[in-house]
Parts: structure tokens; C-alpha cells; sequence
């Protein structure tokens, strides 16, 4: 089997991490146990896979390209039980997943692919309850817009849906050099941790939705006029929010309480 380095697809948002100083330092936040359900997003070449795989015994990995299969899968005979889902992970139902393996909670992993990494972020947040924790590497930017809090400049959509479904903590930052090739941008791990049930929120998540993403769409308008079309004023004022006020000043639970009022 020949196991010289594939050439990375920029189609594929590929950017492979040789540095194994990062590599290990992404291994034990994740901190792996024997027996714990791990999932990897994007394994490409497997230099997160392997040692993952290693400490859990067990690993599934979801890779939407063809070619990096065969050899990432005999690279790991002998180190534990990997399997891989040859799909898009958008289209993978991790509730299923879980459910289907016996599993309460999954466990999730990756470097992701940075052009679609938001959707990514979405499709995991729809799934949280099957899910313990996340440890992803994004642009930086990325992860500083999913930690921004109120008032930030980069606060925005991203901060509140996912500050509304999970913990986020910021773990640490990894130069270009990396990377093969290196990325444009800086990047960043994340851990997220979903909330638990009893401290998610309960308003109907296509209205949430909704009312998040008029509220953004133009920063700079009150509340007034960017949620004309769902809220009027006095509908706004029942949520006890001042409709003067802009999107970026209200904490993520003030938009549950707009979401919730008819
Ligand atoms: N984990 C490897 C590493 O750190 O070296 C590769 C990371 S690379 C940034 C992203 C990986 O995600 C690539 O292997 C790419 O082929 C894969 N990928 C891209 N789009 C995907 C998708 N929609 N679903 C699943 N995997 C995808």
C-alpha cells in the first residue's frame, strides 16, 4: 500500500496538519477513554484520527473524499476498530448514528473544512442532545464570532445560536505553518459542550430561527424596524426588550423571550 502524502484538494477544503505539538495538544483536550464514542469529522490523512483511535479504541470517521479512504483505513490495522462513513456530513444524522450503535452520547472531533464550517456548526447544533461534547479546529474568526458576547462587534448570529444550545470555550490558536498547505487565515480550537436539558431553552427553533436571523440581518437598524416583518413594537416591548434597541446589545436569552411572544 503506498502511504506517500496525498495532494490536498482546495475543492475539499483540505489543509492537512503535519505539526504534531498541535496535534497532540488537540488529542488530550479531547482526552479520549477506551469505550467512549468518537467521531470524526474530515479525517483526511489521519493525523487526528490515529491517535485518537488509539486512546478510544474505537472511532468513526465521516470523509467525503474518495481517495484518502483506502489508505487512512490500512494505516489503522492494528491500532483499534475505525469505520468510515464515505459521506457529506451535513447529510449524516447524528441522532441516528448514536441510536443505531447503542450510544446515549457521541463524542465529536475534527479539523473541519473551513468552507463550510458554519453549516457544520448549525447541523451540530441541531443534533446536541445526542452529542457530550465537540472539539473542532475553525478560522479563529470563527470561534471568536461563537464566543463574542453582547456588545462585541463580532457579535452576531453564530454567538447566539450557539452560546443558546452549548458551552464554548476557546481553547487555543494554531499559526498557518501548521498546515500543509497553510491556511490564509489563523485558526482555533473549540470545545462545546452542549447545555444540558433542563438549561436549553424552549421556544420553537424555526421561530428562534427566524427572529435571530431578521434581528442581524441589518446590524445597525433598532429592533423596531428589523424584526418588522415577524414583531411589531408592542409584541417586542411583551418581551420586555426596548425595540430602540439594536441585535448586538441583547444577551442570547433576551431572543428566546422574542421567539416566544405570539
Ligand atoms: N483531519 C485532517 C487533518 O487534520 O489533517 C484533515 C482536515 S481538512 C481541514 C478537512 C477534511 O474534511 C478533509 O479530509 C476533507 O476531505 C474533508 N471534508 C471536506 N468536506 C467534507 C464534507 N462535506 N463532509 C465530510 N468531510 C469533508
Amino acid at each position: 500500500m503506498n502511504h506517500s502524502p496525498a495532494r490536498p484538494k482546495k475543492s475539499f477544503g483540505q489543509h492537512f496538519l503535519r505539526e504534531r505539538r498541535y496535534i497532540e495538544r488537540i488529542v488530550a483536550a479531547v482526552a479520549p477513554r477506551a469505550d467512549d464514542f468518537v467521531v470524526e469529522i474530515g479525517p483526511g490523512e489521519g493525523a487526528l484520527t490515529l491517535p485518537l483511535l488509539a486512546a478510544a479504541g474505537r472511532l468513526t470517521a465521516i470523509e467525503l473524499d474518495t481517495d484518502l479512504i483506502p489508505s487512512l483505513q490500512a494505516r489503522a490495522a492494528g491500532v483499534g476498530e475505525l469505520s468510515i462513513i464515505h459521506a457529506d456530513v451535513l447529510k449524516v444524522d447524528f441522532s441516528a448514528l448514536a441510536h443505531r450503535h447503542g450510544v446515549e452520547r457521541l463524542r465529536l472531533a475534527g479539523n473541519l473544512p473551513y468552507y463550510i464550517s458554519s453549516p457544520i456548526l448549525f447541523h451540530c447544533v441541531e443534533h446536541a442532545a445526542a452529542i457530550a461534547d465537540m472539539h473542532f479546529m475553525l478560522q479563529k474568526e470563527v470561534v471568536d464570532r461563537m464566543a463574542a458576547e453582547p456588545g462585541s462587534k463580532v457579535y452576531g448570529r453564530l454567538s447566539v445560536m450557539l452560546q443558546l444550545a452549548c458551552r464554548v470555550e476557546p481553547l487555543f490558536t494554531v499559526p498557518p505553518g501548521a498546515f500543509r498547505p497553510p491556511p490564509k487565515v489563523d485558526s482555533a480550537v473549540v470545545r462545546l459542550v452542549p447545555l444540558e436539558p433542563a438549561q436549553r431553552h424552549d421556544a420553537d427553533p424555526a421561530r428562534l430561527h427566524a427572529v435571530v436571523k431578521a434581528a442581524f440581518a441589518q446590524r445597525r437598524k433598532t429592533l423596531g424596524n428589523a424584526l418588522g416583518q415577524l414583531l411589531d413594537a408592542d409584541a417586542i416591548r411583551r418581551a420586555d426588550i426596548d425595540p430602540k434597541a439594536r441585535a448586538e446589545t441583547l444577551a442570547p436569552a433576551d431572543f428566546v423571550r422574542l421567539a416566544k411572544v405570539a
